[in-house]
């Protein structure tokens, strides 16, 4: 098995979906949409303490191509990498109101048709995609998207980029019942070739930041571990964080500085509702600066704060684990890195490296050389979702 997943791009998706939506349902498809998947370049484990998060859009995509069926039926086929394929039906909205049961990867389908701003007729669909599942660079926010930019080619009906991100949010929460933050559906809907996006998660404002690749790339490095933790993890360091906040009087931990690490100990605060605080504050303040820094290619600098935001999350967040610690230091120090880190919520998933795009081929050498089975996905900023020529 290859140890590097390469994206197969647009044309080959849509080629891959048309043949098969023709195959499967005896006509051509009348209209076609795609939406990428996305990593987090730094801003960790601070969304929901109303901090920052700098995503980038990655070229892997979901390919949705279909068309009205002149019926009162949804009809999906998805196809995964893996050649495995998903059907599902449901009613159209025109019929009734939907609401999520199984097969659970319907849910994500439907929470968005459910969420439409218009009534959806009947149609049908293919999906394609070639984003990971799973591996927590947002397949979920990228079928969401697709198809919903899907919905708005096939029924004429749009809407702005902030409100279809919501819509798209709002349907992961009812449907499949996860409590996402903005981040997955902001920056896969708005991604912008060569930029990062700055999301300020308590005025939901987001600004583009350049993040030219002439020279740097990054490289994503799937751990290819999940760790099954009891599933307290993630609402734990957010009731930590909260506590946090409200010892110092404040709504969220957005307001806090670092003084008030010394104002928490006053307080006699527990241990490690400090630790998790002092992650806080000093991570929101990293991506402030590396949000400020990228367009100037201060490449140097943002993977000094990468490496610090890797420290900070295994030892005062505590989310890593030791398989991203050991792909981390790997590339601490090697040649052509500037900076590298875990990415997403922990315990298992990916980590990101900041490298010279010329020492690529060498680190991935030097990663197999230590790691067992990495999977390699080098990536480039790219567009947010959009109608295609089908
Ligand atoms: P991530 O978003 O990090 O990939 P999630 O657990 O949030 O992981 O979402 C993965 C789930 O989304 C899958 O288990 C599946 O139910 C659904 N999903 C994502 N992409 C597809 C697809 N192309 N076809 C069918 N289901 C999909
Ligand atoms: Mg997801």
């Amino acid at each position: 098995m290859s140890n590097e997943a390469v994206p197969k791009g647009e044309a080959l998706l849509v080629k891959q979906a048309r043949e098969k939506y023709i195959a499967t349902y005896g006509r051509q498809p009348t209209v076609a949409a795609c939406a990428p998947g996305r990593v987090n370049l730094i801003g960790e484990h601070i969304d929901y303490c109303e901090g920052f998060v700098l995503p980038m859009a990655i070229p892997f995509l979901t390919v949705v191509v279909g068309g009205y069926n002149n019926t009162d039926e949804c009809r999906l086929l998805s196809v995964l990498g893996t050649g495995e394929e998903l059907q599902t039906k449901f009613p159209s909205t025109k019929k009734s109101p939907l609401k999520p049961e199984q097969p659970g990867w319907s849910n994500y389908v439907k929470g968005v048709v459910a969420n439409f701003p218009d009534v959806v007729d009947g149609f049908d669909a293919v999906i394609v995609s070639d984003v990971p599942m799973g591996a927590g660079l947002s397949s979920s926010a990228s079928i969401e998207v697709a198809i919903f930019t899907f919905l708005e080619g096939l029924t004429g009906v749009t809407v702005g980029l902030v409100e279809k991100a919501k819509l798209c949010q709002k349907a992961e929460h009812e449907f499949p019942g996860m409590p996402c933050g903005i981040m997955d559906q902001y920056i896969v809907t708005m991604g912008k070739r060569e930029h990062a996006l700055l999301i300020d998660c308590r005025s939901l404002e987001a600004e583009q930041v350049p993040l030219e690749t002439d020279d740097v790339a990054l490289l994503v490095i799937n751990s290819n571990v999940k760790h099954q933790l009891t599933g307290s993890e993630y609402p734990q360091r957010r009731a930590q964080c909260q506590e946090a906040a409200d010892k110092l009087g404040l709504p969220s931990l957005r307001g806090a500085k670092r003084d008030d690490i010394e104002v928490l100990k006053r307080l006699g605060c527990d241990e490690l509702v400090i630790k998790r605080a002092q992650h806080v504050i000093e991570e929101i303040s990293r991506t402030e600066e590396v949000g400020k820094i990228l367009g100037k290619k201060d490449f140097k600098r943002t993977g000094e704060l990468f490496y610090q935001s890797h420290d900070s999350l295994s030892k005062l967040m505590e989310v890593s684990c030791p398989e991203l610690d050991q792909l981390v230091n790997i590339l601490r120090g090697a040649t052509g890195v500037y900076g590298a880190r875990m990415t997403g919520g922990g315990f298992g998933g990916c980590a990101i490296a900041l490298v010279q795009k010329s020492e690529v081929g060498n680190l991935k050498n030097l990663i197999l050389s230590q790691y067992k089975n990495p999977t390699f996905f080098v990536c480039q900023p790219t567009d947010g979702a959009r109608l295609i020529k089908v």
